[in-house]
């Protein structure tokens, strides 16, 4: 039946050992970061699917982890589920979520040192440069449209 699920929604769940290790110590990070969330005996799944992000299933008392299936190497998924297990261990915590853009900045900055921590520092780099650019392209853009 949930494979049934699974499919009519185009959802793959993740089985590579390698990306669920690296969850769980994603997790044990962000726990020891942000403290024990308050269902922490709450389970999480990680899927494939057409945008990332988290969801928590308050009726069924587990979360959702969701890859954007466009995200095709290892380095991707892993920072994907970094930021996201950032957001599983914080979603309980309204305090550090109060403003958006401030929670998505800390969970940018979390899953950073988690790539870092993790042996990924040259991929981390390229990130960074990455947004780097795409501020300086909307800065020019934006530039442009007030000259
Ligand atoms: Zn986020």
């Amino acid at each position: 039946m949930i494979s049934k699920i699974l499919d009519a929604w185009n959802l793959v769940e993740i089985q590579d050992p390698h990306l669920l290790d690296f969850s769980k110590q994603a997790y044990n990070w962000c726990v020891t970061w942000f403290g024990i969330p308050v269902d922490e005996l709450w389970e999480y799944e990680i899927l494939i699917a057409s945008m990332s992000g988290c969801s928590r299933q308050k009726l069924f008392k587990y979360y959702t982890i969701y890859i954007d299936k466009r995200n095709k190497s290892i380095e991707q998924k892993m920072a994907i589920i970094a930021h996201e297990v950032y957001h599983r261990v914080t979603i309980p915590k309204n305090s550090l979520r109060r403003i958006v853009w401030v929670d998505e900045m800390v969970a940018f900055l979390v899953s950073d040192r988690i790539l870092m921590m993790s042996g990924l520092e040259q991929y981390a780099e390229y990130r960074k440069q990455k947004i780097l650019e795409r501020c300086n392209n909307n800065n020019a853009r934006g530039a442009q449209g007030t000259a």
